[in-house]
Order: C-alpha cells, then structure tokens, then sequence
C-alpha cells in the first residue's frame, strides 16, 4: 500500500499517525493579545474519510468543550483512519467573556460564510470554513441551549440525505430533530460545499451537564466507527432506537411570575398534562400550563423568573409516546452504565 500523504494545515505538517495542534491567526485584540483559531489535527496511518468536530461556535455553550476534552483522551484514537479535525472552541472572543456572541453582538452561526474583509464575526466564519470545514466529508458541530435553558441530548439534521440521517441514528443520541437549516448557519453553508453536518445539542449554557457530555464523546466515536474511521472495539451500539420527531415548539409563560416547573427533559407528556405553573410572589394567583399535545420535552428553562411570553418548555412531537419512552428510557440506561466511562484515562 502506498504511504500516506502528511497533511498540511496552517503552518504545521502533520506526517501520518501523529497529532499536532495548530493556531490559525484570526486577529490581534485591541491590547495586542494575538487570537487563533485553535485546533488539534490527528492524522490517521492509513487513508480514510476527513471529519471535523467543532465546539464553541456560541462561546457559552461550555459543554461541548469538554466533550472535545474526553474525546482527545480517548485510546481508540491511536487507531484512527483518515483524519480529524478538532476544534474545542471557535468563538473565542465570546468563552472569554461567557457570551454567545462575539464583541460585535454578532452571532457566529449567523455570519456564515463570512468574508476575508468582513466583520470580525465574518472573518472568523470565512476562516473556520474555508481552512477547516471545507477539508472534510463531514462534521459534527456542538451545542448546547441556550444560558438559563436546558436541552435532553439531540441530533439536529438535514432531511434531505438518508447517508446523514444514518449517521445520525448511529450517534445514539435520544432524540433526532430533522429541522430546516437556518441562513448564515455553519450547517446551511457547509451543505452548499456538499458537507452534512451533525448538530448536536445538549446540556445547559455555561454548564456541565455529565449524561450530555457522555451522550456527546459516546455518539462521536459511535459516527466515526460507523464510517470505518475507528474499530469497533470499546464502542458499544446504542441499545435503542433514537425517537425522530419532524416538528417541536416552545410551550410559552401565560403570565410574567416564579415558574415551578413539574416536568424534566427527557419526560413523555401527554395533552392535557400539567407541566409547570406560574404564580405571584404572594401565591395568590397561579395560572397552569397545560401541555398542548403529546410528546416528549427537549428542552426547557431552568430559571425559575419568567415574563409573559417567555419559553418555558421545548415540546418535540412524536409518532408514538410509548415507543418513545421506552427508547429514552434505554439510551438512558445505556450512558449511565457504560464501561467506557468507568476508565480514568477517559474522565
Ligand atoms: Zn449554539
């Protein structure tokens, strides 16, 4: 077999079978600090599929940082074929200030593809795509809700391509979303350059969330074995079947007060259901919220303040809330318990 090319990126050569980290100059702050896109390229022996994994695209969004974190400690890397790129957080600007946005209030996953000339939320955007992203065959991209929000652990995909939406189920995750792209995403560009995107989200902003983290490094090296990338060994299957659901909203405050909220990510509900109350501070009125329809909330608030209007409960639908209780219940199980966890090396 031919030896395999060294891979070239930034101003480092990776020859294969190594692992190097790469700065690639995004710009110089206004005290002179110098600011890099950050990322570790690990160059398999042998010829294989390029894929990305990207956290901190919303600087916030702390738990995919650490999902990147235990993936770089894992042993099955050693053995990887082709390449992966990781990038543990592409918003700097915004992890250092503990904000979703970047300085400008722009929000990077608006400002794709961006522009060499462009804002800096532009020029950062046209740098991810063009030296990262557009190297691969795909990526997998990490989030998690909001700040004050929580999200059960979920695959948000294109419908379009059945490849992807294999890739998808064999993440594990509990839930897939199949959702739209949105304009100036990160997904909806990198479509156009015929690159899919696994979204995933999970867990609180600014939080760790440790079944989110275990449902993120698990479904990563669960997507690349099922793209021959990794061996099978130590990568368990999931043991269930994630629950699709095509369409989800918010169940939103009816008043402005302090919210109790009698339902967690993860729940079946059924229509009718209370799911949370709100009240006065002198307890003298309390308006309940009554679930909508059937299904399975995704995601929800975790601050118990709330004005009128404000979301309170992310309701995803589904086919059957049986079916999808037991598959929660299973894929839940399975986290909790799986070895790879136990091993120090990993945590
Ligand atoms: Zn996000």
């Amino acid at each position: 077999m031919a030896k395999r090319n060294s891979l070239t990126i930034g101003d480092r050569t990776v020859a294969p079978g190594r692992r190097e980290t790469v700065n690639l100059p995004v710009s110089v702050l206004s005290d002179h600090t110098p600011v890099t896109l950050s990322l570790q390229a690990i160059h398999g022996r042998t010829d294989g599929p390029t894929v990305f994994v990207s956290a901190g695209v919303h600087g916030d969004e702390v738990i995919g940082v650490e999902i990147v974190r235990r993936l770089l400690r894992a042993p099955n890397l050693k053995s990887l074929r082709g390449t992966l790129l990781v990038v543990p957080i592409v918003n700097t600007f915004g992890f250092l200030n503990h904000s979703r946005y970047l300085p400008d209030r722009r929000d990077l996953n608006r400002s794709f593809p961006g522009s060499a000339s462009g804002s800096l939320a532009a020029r950062l955007a046209h740098l991810f795509l063009h030296d990262v992203v557009a190297r691969c065959d795909l990526g997998i991209d990490l989030h998690s809700a909001a700040v004050h929000r929580t999200n059960l652990p979920q695959i948000r995909v294109s419908p379009k391509n059945a490849q992807t939406m294999k890739l998808a189920r064999d993440f594990g995750a509990p839930v897939i979303m199949r959702s739209a792209v949105r304009d100036g995403s990160l997904r909806g560009e990198a479509k156009k350059l015929g690159i899919d995107v696994l979204l995933y989200e999970a867990g609180e902003g600014l939080r760790f969330d440790e079944l989110a983290v275990r449902a993120g490094v698990a479904g990563i090296l669960r997507v690349l074995r099922s793209m021959e990338m990794l061996p099978a060994k130590g990568i368990a299957k999931p043991t269930a079947t994630p629950v699709l659901s095509t369409s989800s909203s918010w169940v939103r405050a009816p008043v402005g007060g302090l919210l109790r909220m009698f339902k967690a990510e993860g729940e079946v509900v059924s229509k009718g259901d209370l799911l949370a109350a709100v009240s006065d501070p002198f307890g003298q009125t309390d308006a309940e919220i009554a679930a909508p329809g059937d299904g399975i909330v995704v995601g929800r608030a975790v601050m118990p303040v709330v004005n009128e209007g404000d979301a309170v409960l992310h309701l995803a639908a589904v086919q059957s809330n049986a079916v999808a209780q037991e598959s929660i219940e299973d894929l839940t199980a399975q986290l909790e318990g799986d070895p790879m966890f136990d091993e120090d090396e990993i945590i």
